[in-house]
C-alpha cells in the first residue's frame, strides 16, 4: 500500500486538532507532520510534539533554503510544513496526517498531487463559537480575527476532495476513517494493479479453455 498525506483544514475551532487527535490515538497506520510556527505556544503546548515554535528569523531562513513543502501567514503568523517531516512518516509506510490552512493546503496539492484534502465543517456558526470559546486559548481580539479568517477560510471549500462536518465528534472521526479506508483502495492508488489484472486474465483464459466446447 501506497501511503499518502491527509490535509485535514477547517476553521479555527472547527475541530481539526480534535479529530487528527482521536484519529491517532486509534489508528497505527499513521503519522503526524509536526508542523513549524512563530506563534507562540499555548498552555499545555509541547514545542516539538504540538509544533516545531521557531523564531521568525529562523522560520524565514529556513523557508528561504527551501526546506518546506508551503507556507502561509495564517492569523498574522508564519505556519510551514517541512518536507523532511512529511517524508519521514511516508517512508515508515504510514499515512501522513496533516492540519493546515486552505492557502497551505493549495500549495501543498500541487507539491504532493497525491494527497487527499478534507475540510472539517463546524455544524453552526454558534457551536463554532461556543467550542472556540470554551477552548479559552484566545483572547477576544484573537478570537475577531479567527473569526474573520473563518469568512475567508470558508469559501475555499470547492478546492477540497471531502467535507466532515464535526457534529459528534465520533461520527466525525468514523467519517475520516471511511475516507481514508476508500483512498487506500482508489485503483490508481493500488500497487500492481496492472499485474494483478493480468494474472486474472491468463488464469481465466485458462479456465475458459475448459468451457469452450459445450
Ligand atoms: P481546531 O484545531 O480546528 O482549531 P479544536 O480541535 O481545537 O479546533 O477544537 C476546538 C474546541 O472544540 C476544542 O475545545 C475541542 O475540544 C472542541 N471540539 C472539537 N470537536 C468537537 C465536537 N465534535 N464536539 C464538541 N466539542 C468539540
Ligand atoms: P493554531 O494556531 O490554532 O494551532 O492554528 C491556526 C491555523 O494554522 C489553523 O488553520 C491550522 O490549520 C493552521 N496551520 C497549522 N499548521 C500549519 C502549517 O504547517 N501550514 C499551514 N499553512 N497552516 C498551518
Amino acid at each position: 500500500m501506497n501511503p499518502f498525506p491527509v490535509v485535514l483544514s477547517a476553521p479555527s475551532g472547527g475541530g481539526k486538532t480534535t479529530v487528527t487527535h482521536r484519529l491517532m490515538a486509534q489508528r497505527k497506520d499513521l503519522g503526524y507532520s509536526i508542523s513549524c510556527t512563530t506563534r507562540t505556544p499555548r498552555v499545555g503546548e509541547v514545542n516539538g510534539t504540538d509544533y516545531h515554535f521557531l523564531a521568525e528569523p529562523e522560520f524565514l531562513a529556513r523557508r528561504e533554503r527551501g526546506e518546506f513543502a508551503e507556507t502561509a501567514i495564517v492569523h498574522g503568523r508564519w505556519y510551514g510544513t517541512l518536507k523532511s517531516a512529511v517524508q519521514v512518516v511516508l517512508d515508515s509506510g504510514k499515512h501522513v496526517m496533516m492540519d493546515i490552512d486552505v492557502q497551505g493546503a493549495a500549495q501543498f496539492a500541487v507539491a504532493y498531487p497525491g494527497a487527499v484534502l478534507v475540510f472539517v465543517l463546524p455544524p453552526s456558526v454558534e457551536v463554532l463559537v461556543e467550542r472556540l470559546m470554551a477552548r479559552q486559548t484566545e483572547s477576544r481580539a484573537a478570537l475577531r480575527t479567527r473569526l474573520q479568517s473563518a469568512r475567508a477560510e470558508l469559501k475555499e471549500v470547492d478546492r477540497y476532495h471531502y467535507v466532515v462536518v464535526n457534529d459528534q465528534l465520533d461520527a466525525a472521526v468514523e467519517r475520516v476513517k471511511a475516507i481514508i479506508d476508500a483512498e487506500e483502495v482508489k485503483r490508481e492508488r493500488v500497487r500492481s494493479l496492472d499485474a494483478q489484472v493480468a494474472g486474472l486474465i491468463t488464469r481465466l483464459d485458462t479456465e475458459l479453455e475448459g468451457f469452450a466446447q459445450d
